[in-house]
Protein backbone atom coordinates (compact mmCIF):
# COMPACT_ATOMS: atom_id res chain seq x y z
CA UNK A 1 0.00 0.00 0.00
CA UNK A 2 1.50 3.65 -1.08
CA UNK A 3 2.45 5.71 2.10
CA UNK A 4 -0.50 8.65 2.37
CA UNK A 5 -3.54 6.56 1.03
CA UNK A 6 -6.49 6.69 2.88
CA UNK A 7 -7.05 3.15 5.05
CA UNK A 8 -10.19 1.06 4.09
CA UNK A 9 -12.93 1.83 6.64
CA UNK A 10 -13.71 -1.30 8.58
CA UNK A 11 -17.04 -2.87 7.08
CA UNK A 12 -20.16 -1.66 9.41
CA UNK A 13 -20.77 -5.55 10.51
CA UNK A 14 -17.06 -6.07 11.85
CA UNK A 15 -17.26 -3.66 14.14
CA UNK A 16 -17.55 -4.64 17.41
CA UNK A 17 -19.73 -2.02 18.66
CA UNK A 18 -20.93 -3.92 21.64
CA UNK A 19 -17.36 -3.27 23.06
CA UNK A 20 -15.98 -0.11 21.17
CA UNK A 21 -15.24 2.59 23.89
CA UNK A 22 -14.06 6.01 22.55
CA UNK A 23 -11.03 8.03 24.73
CA UNK A 24 -10.78 11.22 25.60
CA UNK A 25 -8.92 14.15 25.14
CA UNK A 26 -9.09 16.37 27.91
CA UNK A 27 -8.83 20.01 27.11
CA UNK A 28 -8.72 22.07 29.89
CA UNK A 29 -9.85 21.74 33.74
CA UNK A 30 -12.19 24.16 35.27
CA UNK A 31 -12.47 24.72 38.82
CA UNK A 32 -16.21 26.08 39.41
CA UNK A 33 -17.99 26.83 42.58
CA UNK A 34 -20.54 24.47 43.81
CA UNK A 35 -23.94 26.67 44.69
CA UNK A 36 -25.56 24.06 46.12
CA UNK A 37 -22.80 24.06 48.38
CA UNK A 38 -21.89 27.07 49.67
CA UNK A 39 -18.08 27.80 49.10
CA UNK A 40 -16.68 24.55 48.20
CA UNK A 41 -15.36 24.42 44.60
CA UNK A 42 -15.47 21.35 42.23
CA UNK A 43 -13.40 20.75 39.08
CA UNK A 44 -14.48 19.70 35.93
CA UNK A 45 -12.72 17.84 32.63
CA UNK A 46 -13.49 19.69 29.61
CA UNK A 47 -12.31 17.74 26.28
CA UNK A 48 -13.42 15.68 23.28
CA UNK A 49 -13.97 12.16 22.42
CA UNK A 50 -11.05 10.95 20.92
CA UNK A 51 -9.91 7.11 18.99
CA UNK A 52 -12.56 4.38 19.67
CA UNK A 53 -10.27 1.28 21.42
CA UNK A 54 -11.48 -2.38 21.87
CA UNK A 55 -12.25 -3.19 25.78
CA UNK A 56 -12.45 -6.74 25.60
CA UNK A 57 -9.00 -6.64 23.49
CA UNK A 58 -7.69 -4.71 26.36
CA UNK A 59 -9.02 -7.04 28.83
CA UNK A 60 -7.59 -9.99 27.26
CA UNK A 61 -4.44 -8.43 26.24
CA UNK A 62 -3.99 -7.16 30.34
CA UNK A 63 -4.15 -11.30 30.81
CA UNK A 64 -2.03 -12.15 28.29
CA UNK A 65 0.72 -9.81 29.72
CA UNK A 66 0.19 -10.45 33.31
CA UNK A 67 -0.07 -6.67 33.97
CA UNK A 68 -3.74 -5.55 34.93
CA UNK A 69 -2.54 -2.39 34.17
CA UNK A 70 -3.42 -2.62 30.30
CA UNK A 71 -7.08 -3.11 31.38
CA UNK A 72 -9.33 -0.12 32.40
CA UNK A 73 -10.50 -1.54 35.49
CA UNK A 74 -7.15 -2.48 36.71
CA UNK A 75 -5.47 0.79 36.08
CA UNK A 76 -8.50 2.48 37.73
CA UNK A 77 -7.85 0.35 40.66
CA UNK A 78 -4.29 1.76 40.71
CA UNK A 79 -5.51 5.47 40.75
CA UNK A 80 -4.24 7.45 43.85
CA UNK A 81 -7.67 9.08 44.88
CA UNK A 82 -7.44 12.24 43.95
CA UNK A 83 -4.50 13.35 42.12
CA UNK A 84 -5.68 15.29 39.36
CA UNK A 85 -3.38 13.91 37.06
CA UNK A 86 -3.96 10.27 37.38
CA UNK A 87 -7.58 11.28 36.79
CA UNK A 88 -6.64 13.09 33.42
CA UNK A 89 -4.46 9.92 32.74
CA UNK A 90 -6.80 7.65 33.11
CA UNK A 91 -9.87 9.88 30.77
CA UNK A 92 -7.03 9.81 27.89
CA UNK A 93 -6.37 6.38 28.15
CA UNK A 94 -10.06 4.65 28.51
CA UNK A 95 -12.27 7.49 28.26
CA UNK A 96 -14.96 8.84 30.67
CA UNK A 97 -16.77 6.37 33.06
CA UNK A 98 -20.15 7.06 31.53
CA UNK A 99 -21.33 8.74 28.18
CA UNK A 100 -25.08 9.49 26.84
CA UNK A 101 -25.93 6.88 23.86
CA UNK A 102 -26.26 9.86 21.69
CA UNK A 103 -22.43 10.74 22.51
CA UNK A 104 -20.72 7.84 22.69
CA UNK A 105 -20.41 7.01 18.49
CA UNK A 106 -19.64 10.56 17.93
CA UNK A 107 -15.80 11.15 17.95
CA UNK A 108 -14.92 14.46 17.99
CA UNK A 109 -17.89 15.47 20.36
CA UNK A 110 -17.34 17.39 23.69
CA UNK A 111 -17.66 16.55 27.13
CA UNK A 112 -17.16 17.09 30.90
CA UNK A 113 -16.34 14.82 33.34
CA UNK A 114 -16.72 16.04 36.74
CA UNK A 115 -13.69 14.65 39.22
CA UNK A 116 -15.93 14.58 42.04
CA UNK A 117 -18.40 12.03 40.10
CA UNK A 118 -15.33 10.20 38.87
CA UNK A 119 -13.83 9.87 42.55
CA UNK A 120 -16.81 8.96 43.88
CA UNK A 121 -17.05 6.39 41.46
CA UNK A 122 -13.24 5.32 42.85
CA UNK A 123 -13.38 5.10 46.11
CA UNK A 124 -16.70 2.69 45.59
CA UNK A 125 -14.74 0.90 43.30
CA UNK A 126 -11.69 0.53 45.96
CA UNK A 127 -14.25 0.05 48.80
CA UNK A 128 -15.57 -3.24 47.01
CA UNK A 129 -12.59 -4.62 45.77
CA UNK A 130 -10.72 -3.97 48.59
CA UNK A 131 -12.89 -6.41 50.70
CA UNK A 132 -11.70 -9.50 47.88
CA UNK A 133 -8.40 -8.66 47.77
CA UNK A 134 -8.44 -8.46 51.93
CA UNK A 135 -10.33 -12.03 51.93
CA UNK A 136 -7.73 -14.18 53.45
CA UNK A 137 -6.33 -11.47 56.59
CA UNK A 138 -8.74 -11.59 58.96
CA UNK A 139 -7.62 -7.90 60.46
CA UNK A 140 -7.77 -6.65 57.04
CA UNK A 141 -10.70 -7.70 56.11
CA UNK A 142 -12.93 -6.51 59.19
CA UNK A 143 -11.20 -3.15 58.21
CA UNK A 144 -12.41 -3.57 54.92
CA UNK A 145 -16.15 -4.44 55.96
CA UNK A 146 -15.50 -1.77 58.46
CA UNK A 147 -15.06 0.82 55.51
CA UNK A 148 -17.93 -0.21 53.11
CA UNK A 149 -20.52 0.01 56.22
CA UNK A 150 -19.29 3.95 56.84
CA UNK A 151 -19.30 4.65 53.05
CA UNK A 152 -22.04 2.68 51.77
CA UNK A 153 -24.06 5.62 51.10
CA UNK A 154 -21.74 7.93 48.93
CA UNK A 155 -22.95 8.12 45.59
CA UNK A 156 -22.63 9.80 42.52
CA UNK A 157 -24.82 10.62 40.14
CA UNK A 158 -24.90 8.15 37.93
CA UNK A 159 -24.93 5.84 40.92
CA UNK A 160 -28.13 6.00 42.66
CA UNK A 161 -28.24 2.87 45.07
CA UNK A 162 -25.91 2.00 47.96
CA UNK A 163 -23.46 -0.97 47.84
CA UNK A 164 -25.38 -4.11 49.35
CA UNK A 165 -28.33 -3.07 47.43
CA UNK A 166 -30.51 -6.36 47.41
CA UNK A 167 -33.14 -7.07 44.44
CA UNK A 168 -35.78 -9.60 44.22
CA UNK A 169 -35.66 -12.15 40.82
CA UNK A 170 -35.61 -10.86 37.58
CA UNK A 171 -37.91 -8.35 36.37
CA UNK A 172 -38.74 -7.54 39.79
CA UNK A 173 -37.82 -3.67 40.69
CA UNK A 174 -38.23 -4.10 43.88
CA UNK A 175 -35.17 -3.43 46.54
CA UNK A 176 -33.86 -3.32 49.65
CA UNK A 177 -31.09 -2.25 51.91
CA UNK A 178 -28.63 -5.17 53.13
CA UNK A 179 -28.57 -5.11 56.61
CA UNK A 180 -24.91 -6.17 57.87
CA UNK A 181 -24.86 -9.02 60.59
CA UNK A 182 -24.47 -6.53 63.38
CA UNK A 183 -27.19 -4.99 62.67
CA UNK A 184 -29.51 -7.86 62.68
CA UNK A 185 -28.42 -8.35 66.23
CA UNK A 186 -28.40 -5.06 67.66
CA UNK A 187 -24.67 -4.91 68.10
CA UNK A 188 -21.70 -2.30 67.36
CA UNK A 189 -19.69 -2.78 64.22
CA UNK A 190 -16.56 -2.83 66.05
CA UNK A 191 -17.77 -5.24 68.61
CA UNK A 192 -19.33 -7.97 65.79
CA UNK A 193 -16.42 -7.58 63.89
CA UNK A 194 -13.81 -8.29 66.58
CA UNK A 195 -15.51 -11.58 67.77
CA UNK A 196 -16.27 -13.14 64.07
CA UNK A 197 -14.38 -15.89 62.67
CA UNK A 198 -12.50 -15.98 59.46
CA UNK A 199 -15.44 -17.37 57.86
CA UNK A 200 -18.11 -15.33 58.92
CA UNK A 201 -16.35 -11.75 57.31
CA UNK A 202 -16.26 -13.97 54.73
CA UNK A 203 -19.56 -14.83 54.15
CA UNK A 204 -20.28 -10.99 54.51
CA UNK A 205 -18.25 -9.97 52.13
CA UNK A 206 -18.70 -12.31 49.44
CA UNK A 207 -22.48 -11.52 49.94
CA UNK A 208 -21.89 -8.06 49.14
CA UNK A 209 -19.95 -8.12 46.45
CA UNK A 210 -21.97 -10.59 44.33
CA UNK A 211 -24.79 -7.84 44.88
CA UNK A 212 -23.05 -5.33 43.84
CA UNK A 213 -22.12 -7.34 40.85
CA UNK A 214 -25.58 -7.28 40.04
CA UNK A 215 -26.50 -4.16 40.80
CA UNK A 216 -23.68 -2.93 37.80
CA UNK A 217 -25.73 -5.59 35.53
CA UNK A 218 -28.85 -4.66 35.83
CA UNK A 219 -28.88 -1.77 32.99
CA UNK A 220 -26.46 -4.18 30.64
CA UNK A 221 -28.26 -5.58 27.44
CA UNK A 222 -28.12 -8.43 25.50
CA UNK A 223 -27.88 -8.12 21.77
CA UNK A 224 -26.81 -10.29 18.89
CA UNK A 225 -23.74 -9.85 17.01
CA UNK A 226 -23.06 -10.69 13.43
CA UNK A 227 -19.44 -13.02 13.72
CA UNK A 228 -17.06 -12.26 11.64
CA UNK A 229 -14.49 -15.06 11.67
CA UNK A 230 -14.74 -17.00 8.46
CA UNK A 231 -16.86 -17.36 6.94
CA UNK A 232 -18.58 -14.56 8.33
CA UNK A 233 -21.87 -16.42 8.39
CA UNK A 234 -24.07 -16.73 11.58
CA UNK A 235 -24.71 -14.16 14.54
CA UNK A 236 -23.85 -14.58 18.37
CA UNK A 237 -25.08 -13.52 21.62
CA UNK A 238 -22.91 -10.54 23.57
CA UNK A 239 -23.70 -8.29 26.07
CA UNK A 240 -23.86 -4.28 25.45
CA UNK A 241 -21.20 -2.41 27.18
CA UNK A 242 -23.47 0.63 27.86
CA UNK A 243 -20.74 2.14 29.95
CA UNK A 244 -16.85 1.98 30.38
CA UNK A 245 -18.37 1.91 34.48
CA UNK A 246 -20.24 -1.37 34.04
CA UNK A 247 -17.63 -2.83 32.09
CA UNK A 248 -14.97 -2.52 34.57
CA UNK A 249 -17.34 -4.24 37.23
CA UNK A 250 -18.04 -7.37 34.77
CA UNK A 251 -14.29 -7.57 33.70
CA UNK A 252 -13.45 -7.58 37.94
CA UNK A 253 -16.39 -10.14 38.87
CA UNK A 254 -14.49 -12.59 35.98
CA UNK A 255 -10.81 -12.07 37.42
CA UNK A 256 -12.80 -13.53 41.00
CA UNK A 257 -13.71 -16.46 38.78
CA UNK A 258 -10.32 -16.68 37.04
CA UNK A 259 -7.00 -15.23 37.96
CA UNK A 260 -7.11 -12.16 40.07
CA UNK A 261 -4.79 -9.67 40.23
CA UNK A 262 -2.44 -9.63 43.56
CA UNK A 263 -0.78 -6.95 45.18
CA UNK A 264 3.24 -7.15 45.24
CA UNK A 265 4.44 -7.03 49.34
CA UNK A 266 7.86 -5.57 47.30
CA UNK A 267 6.49 -2.49 45.36
CA UNK A 268 3.00 -2.69 45.72
CA UNK A 269 2.38 -3.27 42.43
CA UNK A 270 -1.08 -5.04 41.14
CA UNK A 271 0.17 -7.94 38.92
CA UNK A 272 -1.76 -11.60 37.24
CA UNK A 273 0.34 -14.37 38.86
CA UNK A 274 1.86 -17.06 36.51
CA UNK A 275 1.29 -19.15 38.77
CA UNK A 276 -0.55 -19.84 42.10
CA UNK A 277 2.68 -20.31 44.47
CA UNK A 278 3.66 -16.55 42.62
CA UNK A 279 3.22 -13.17 45.06
CA UNK A 280 6.20 -11.11 43.68
CA UNK A 281 5.55 -9.35 40.54
CA UNK A 282 9.14 -9.92 39.31
CA UNK A 283 10.95 -13.42 39.19
CA UNK A 284 14.01 -11.92 41.16
CA UNK A 285 11.98 -11.14 44.16
CA UNK A 286 9.95 -14.27 43.63
CA UNK A 287 13.31 -15.92 44.07
CA UNK A 288 14.82 -14.18 46.83
CA UNK A 289 11.28 -14.53 48.91
CA UNK A 290 11.40 -18.06 48.42
CA UNK A 291 14.67 -18.17 49.42
CA UNK A 292 13.70 -16.11 52.36
CA UNK A 293 11.08 -18.75 53.33
CA UNK A 294 13.50 -21.80 52.58
CA UNK A 295 15.72 -20.11 54.86
CA UNK A 296 13.16 -19.47 57.63
CA UNK A 297 11.49 -22.77 57.31
CA UNK A 298 15.14 -24.37 58.04
CA UNK A 299 16.03 -22.09 60.78
CA UNK A 300 12.60 -23.50 62.31
CA UNK A 301 13.68 -27.27 61.70
CA UNK A 302 16.97 -26.89 63.19
CA UNK A 303 15.47 -25.33 66.55
CA UNK A 304 12.83 -28.02 66.69
CA UNK A 305 15.12 -30.72 66.30
CA UNK A 306 17.40 -29.08 68.86
CA UNK A 307 14.46 -29.00 71.35
CA UNK A 308 13.93 -32.17 70.69
CA UNK A 309 17.28 -33.10 71.62
CA UNK A 310 17.66 -31.73 74.54
CA UNK A 311 13.95 -33.26 75.96
CA UNK A 312 15.44 -36.91 74.63
CA UNK A 313 19.25 -36.32 76.19
CA UNK A 314 18.87 -37.42 79.63
CA UNK A 315 17.22 -40.81 78.37
CA UNK A 316 19.84 -41.31 75.39
CA UNK A 317 22.62 -40.65 77.16
CA UNK A 318 24.88 -43.55 76.99
CA UNK A 319 25.64 -45.03 80.38
CA UNK A 320 29.43 -45.20 81.28
CA UNK A 321 30.65 -48.58 80.54
CA UNK A 322 32.00 -50.93 84.04
ZN1 LIG B 1 6.95 -6.01 42.82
Amino acid sequence: MSRGKARKPTPEFERDRPNEWPQMRVGKSVCIRDHDNGRRSVTEFYGELGRFYNLRHAYDRAHELKDPYLAPHGFFRRLAHGNTGHAREFLEKFGPLVLSAGKRFTPGCHVGVSLEQFWTAHSRFCLVTNLWESRDDRARLAAALLEVYRHRQDRSPFEELPIGTKFGPPPSTNHQLYRFPWEEVDQEPEEWLHRAGLADLRNCAFYLIHLELNLHMRSRHIVWQRSWEPPKEGWRVVIWTESLWSAMWEFWGCDTASLSWRRCPHCQRLFYPKRRDQFYCKPRQQALASKREYARKLRARQKHGKKLQKRQGPRNRKEPQQ
